[in-house]
C-alpha cells in the first residue's frame, strides 16, 4: 500500500519557526526521493526549493501556514508515486507564476523546458483577452488538457494540487467550498479516473462529497460503522474454505479487504436506487496474484465454491478500460443470502490499477522512466486535441470535456470483431463517425445484432453494431440531436459548416465580381483581395468571401477599400497632355471631359460605340488619345488592360454633335423592306453612313450604321424601325452580343 504525503507532524504554525519547518518537509521529499533513486540530483531539487520559498515568502494561506507549505505538499504527495526530480521542481514551483512576480521565462531559464511547461499546463488563463469567466474557465481546462497531451506528467501535478486544495479546503467560505468541490466532482475526479488514477479519483470523489452532501455522507458513514461486525463476519465465514482451496492448488496470493469508498456506494444506493444493505460493494474482497494465469485459476476456483452472478463476471484481464485498468470482476452468493464482490488481479495490473498513468513515469532501478505504454494513454487524448484544433467556441469544448471524458462508456463491436468504445447512450450514428468521419456522413442505417435499427437507438454492451452506408454523404442537423459523442457532433458541425460555407463563398465571389464591374474597377478578386481580407481580420479570402456571401459584410465595405493607385498613370498621360504613343492630347472637341479636362483627343471605341447617355469609361490608348467605352463593354475585361490604364470620363456634346452607331436588324425577308426601313429612317431624321444586307432562305438581316445624337434619340429610332412590319427585332451592335 502507498502511503499519501499528509503527514500531520509537520503541519506548520507560525512564522517563527516557518523556515525550517519548510526545510523539514524539503529534507523528508528528498529522503524519500533518494530511497527510489538514489542517483537523484539533489542539487537542482533543493535549488527549486530554494527557488520557489524565496518567491512565495511572506504569503500566508488561508489555514494560517506559509503559503509554500501547499507546493512542498503537492511534491510530497507525488514521491508517493515516485516521481522524478523535473516532475518534484515542477510541482514545488507550481504556483509561483500565477502568485508571485515571477515569469514562466524565469523558471524556464533557471530549470529548463520540461519544468516550464508543466508549470505553464497548470497556470490558469490570465489573458484579458477572454473577459467572459465561463470562456475563460473553459480555455484554461483547454490548456490544461494540451499541456498533457504533451507532458502527461502535468495531470500528475494538477491532480495533486487539487488533492491537498481539497483536504485543506475547510478553510474556505461556504460558497467557495461548494464551487472548488463541484469543479473536483465535475472535472478533476473524471480526470483522475480517465488516466486511471483510482487513488487520487476515489479520495477527490470523497472529500467532494463530504462538502457537496454531508448529510448522505454521514449518513453512509455511520451506516458502515454500524454493521462493520457483521459484515467482518460473513467475510472470514468466506474467506475461510477459499483461502483452503487456494492453498491446495499451490496459488500464491494475497486476500484483502477493499477500502470503502463513499461516493461509490452512495452512487450505486442512488442509481439503483436500493438502501445500503444492498450494495455490493460493501462485501468486497481483492486477491492479488502473481500472474495473469493465475487469475483464471483463482476464478474457477472461486465459482466452484460459490455461485457467481451470471451478469456481474467482467473481464478486463483479456479487454483492458481505455485507462489501462485489468482486472477480473465476479460478484458470487454466499450462505444467507449475501453477494461478495471479488477482484482479481496482479500485483502490477494492481499498481496500474491504483496509480494509473502514473505508474508510466514511476522511477525505475536503472532505467529512469518508462515511457513504453505511454502512448497508447494519451492517444485518446490527442485524438481528441487534434479535431478539437478548429473549435473556437469553448462551450463546445466543454461539451467533449463532459461527454467524452468523463461519461461511463459501452463497448461494442464491428461485424469484424473489433472493439470499440463509446460514452454511454452513444447511437449507431456515433458509432459509424467513430470508424471513420466518411462512414459517418455516408450512414443511411444500422443493424444491431443482425437486426436492422433506428439510427436513435441508444447501443448496449456486447452489440455487434454494423452500418449501412450510401455514396452520397447526407449529413443533416438532425443528426445533432441524434449523436451522444461530441466526435461524432464536431465532424457533422464541420460538414454542415463546409457545406454552407463553399455555398455562401460563391455567393459572395459573385457578388464582389459584379459590383467591381459595377464601380469599374479592374481589381481581380483572387489577386487583390487577399490583401483586403487580411486588412479586414478575415484571415484569407475565403472566409471574407463568406461573409460576404452570408451577408455580415457589405460589398459596399470591401468595395471602398480598393482605391485606384493614387498616381495612376492614366492621369499622369493627361497630366502631360500626351498618350502613350506620344500623341499630343489637345484637340478640337470631341464631346468628352477626360478626367475634368475637355478638348482632348478621344476616339470612340468600335466595340462598343458609346453615345451620350451611356455610362462610359476611358481607356489610355497607344496611338488613339483615350479611347472611351461603354462600362459594360466585354474589352475592358482584357487582362492586359491594367486598372491604371483607366480614366474617369464624362460627356461634354456640342449642339450638332452626332456619334456613330451599329444597328443589327433581323426580319422577315420581304420586297420593300429595306425602303421601309429607310423612310422611317427618314422621318426620325437618322443620317445612314453605311448599310449591309444579307438573306438567308427567309430571314433577312440588315446592318446600318447611322448617326445619332444621344441614347433618347436612339431609342426613338429602335422603337420606329422595331414597328416595320416584318421586322423581328433591332438591336444596337455590341462586340460578343447582340443577335445572331
Ligand atoms: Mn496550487
Amino acid at each position: 500500500m502507498i502511503a499519501w504525503g499528509r503527514n500531520r507532524n509537520t503541519a506548520l504554525n507560525g512564522d517563527a519557526d516557518g523556515d525550517s519547518a519548510l526545510r523539514e518537509m524539503m529534507d523528508q521529499i528528498w529522503s524519500r526521493v533518494v530511497e527510489y533513486n538514489p542517483k537523484a540530483d539533489r542539487e537542482k531539487l533543493y535549488a527549486g526549493y530554494e527557488f520557489a520559498k524565496a518567491a512565495h515568502e511572506g504569503q500566508v494561506r488561508k489555514s494560517g501556514e506559509p503559503f509554500f507549505t501547499h507546493a512542498l505538499t503537492v511534491a510530497l504527495v507525488l514521491t508517493d508515486l515516485r516521481l522524478d526530480v523535473d516532475t518534484l521542481i515542477a510541482a514545488m514551483v507550481h504556483d509561483v507564476v500565477e502568485d508571485t512576480e515571477y515569469s514562466l521565462q524565469d523558471i524556464r531559464s533557471r530549470f529548463g523546458d520540461e519544468v516550464s511547461n508543466m508549470v505553464d499546463g497548470v497556470t490558469k488563463i490570465s489573458s484579458i483577452r477572454e473577459v467572459n469567466k465561463a470562456a475563460r474557465k473553459a480555455e484554461t481546462y483547454r490548456k490544461l488538457v494540451i499541456s498533457i497531451a504533451r507532458d502527461p506528467r502535468t495531470v500528475l501535478i494538477k491532480l495533486a494540487d487539487r488533492l491537498h486544495n481539497m483536504r485543506t479546503i475547510e478553510f474556505l467560505k461556504p460558497d467557495r467550498q461548494q464551487d472548488i468541490s463541484q469543479e473536483t466532482m465535475d472535472v478533476y475526479a473524471p480526470l483522475a479516473h480517465r488516466f486511471g488514477i483510482a487513488k487520487i479519483k476515489w479520495e477527490l470523489e470523497d472529500l467532494a462529497f463530504k462538502v457537496l452532501q454531508p448529510e448522505r455522507y454521514f449518513e453512509i458513514e455511520s451506516g458502515i460503522n454500524q454493521t462493520r461486525a457483521e459484515r467482518e463476519r460473513l467475510i472470514s465465514e468466506f474467506k475461510a474454505p477459499l483461502v483452503e482451496h487456494l492453498e491446495t492448488a499451490g496459488i500464491e496470493c494475497s486476500i484483502a479487504g477493499r477500502p470503502k469508498h463513499f461516493y461509490s456506494i452512495y452512487r450505486k444506493m442512488r442509481d439503483q436506487e436500493i438502501g445500503l444493505d444492498r450494495v455490493y460493494d460493501l462485501l468486497a474482497l481483492r486477491i492479488i496474484v502473481a500472474d495473469k494465469t493465475d487469475c483464471y485459476h483463482v476464478l474457477g476456483i472461486l465459482h466452484s465454491l460459490y455461485p457467481p452472478l451470471a451478469d456481474r463476471i467482467k473481464d478486463y484481464v483479456a479487454t483492458p478500460k481505455p485507462n489501462m485498468y485489468q482486472s477480473i470482476h465476479s460478484t458470487v452468493r454466499v450462505p444467507g443470502g449475501k453477494y461478495i464482490e471479488v477482484q482479481i488481479r496482479t500485483r502490477e495490473m494492481h499498481e496500474r490499477a491504483e496509480l494509473g498513468i502514473a505508474a508510466h513515469w514511476r522511477y525505475k532501478e536503472g532505467g529512469g522512466t518508462d515511457k513504453a505504454d505511454l502512448a497508447g494513454m494519451v492517444k485518446w487524448l490527442r485524438q481528441i486535441m487534434a479535431w478539437q484544433e478548429d473549435v473556437s467556441d469553448p462551450r463546445e469544448f466543454m461539451e467533449t470535456l463532459k461527454t467524452d471524458f468523463f461519461l461511463e462508456e459501452v463497448f461494442v463491436f464491428s461485424p469484424g470483431g473489433d472493439v470499440f468504445q463509446l460514452s454511454a447512450g452513444s447511437t449507431p450514428l456515433d458509432f459509424a463517425f467513430r470508424i471513420h468521419s466518411e462512414v459517418g456522413y455516408c450512414c443511411v442505417g444500422a443493424k444491431v445484432n443482425g437486426r436492422i435499427v433506428s439510427l436513435r437507438s441508444e447501443l448496449q454492451n456486447g452489440d455487434i453494431v454494423e452500418i449501412l452506408t450510401t455514396k452520397t454523404p447526407s449529413p443533416s442537423s438532425n443528426w445533432l440531436e441524434i449523436v451522444k459523442t461530441s466526435r461524432a457532433k464536431h465532424h457533422i458541425r464541420r460538414w454542415l459548416k463546409a457545406s454552407q460555407f463553399a455555398g455562401s463563398m460563391k455567393l459572395g465571389r459573385e457578388i464582389l465580381e459584379r459590383e467591381l464591374r459595377r464601380a469599374h474597377l479592374r481589381a481581380k478578386i483572387d489577386n487583390d483581395l487577399e490583401s483586403i481580407a487580411q486588412e479586414m481580420g478575415y484571415g484569407d479570402l475565403d472566409r471574407m468571401l463568406a461573409a460576404v456571401g452570408r451577408g455580415d459584410l457589405a460589398h459596399a465595405k470591401v468595395i471602398a477599400r480598393i482605391t485606384p493607385p493614387p498616381e495612376s498613370r492614366a492621369e499622369k498621360v493627361i497630366a502631360m497632355g500626351r498618350d502613350l504613343a506620344g500623341n499630343l492630347l489637345r484637340r478640337s472637341s470631341s464631346g468628352i471631359r477626360v478626367a475634368g479636362v475637355d478638348n482632348l483627343m478621344v476616339t470612340f471605341a468600335r466595340c462598343c460605340q458609346p453615345i451620350p447617355g451611356d455610362s462610359i469609361v476611358g481607356v489610355v490608348t497607344r496611338g488613339r488619345g483615350v479611347s472611351v467605352h461603354r462600362t459594360g463593354c466585354s474589352n475592358l475585361n482584357d487582362p492586359n488592360l491594367g486598372s491604371e490604364r483607366l480614366i474617369e470620363v464624362t460627356w461634354d456634346v456640342g449642339p450638332d454633335q452626332t456619334f456613330v452607331v451599329k444597328l443589327i436588324i433581323l426580319a422577315a425577308d420581304r420586297k420593300n423592306l429595306l425602303l421601309d426601313i429607310s423612310n422611317v429612317l427618314n422621318l426620325t431624321n437618322t443620317n445612314i453612313q453605311s448599310g449591309d444586307f444579307a438573306a438567308e432562305e427567309s430571314l433577312a438581316r440588315v446592318t446600318l450604321v447611322v448617326e445619332v445624337r444621344n441614347l433618347n434619340n436612339l431609342e426613338k429610332i429602335l422603337k420606329a424601325v422595331g414597328k416595320v412590319r416584318g421586322v423581328h427585332k433591332i438591336e444596337r451592335y455590341q462586340l460578343g452580343a447582340g443577335p445572331r
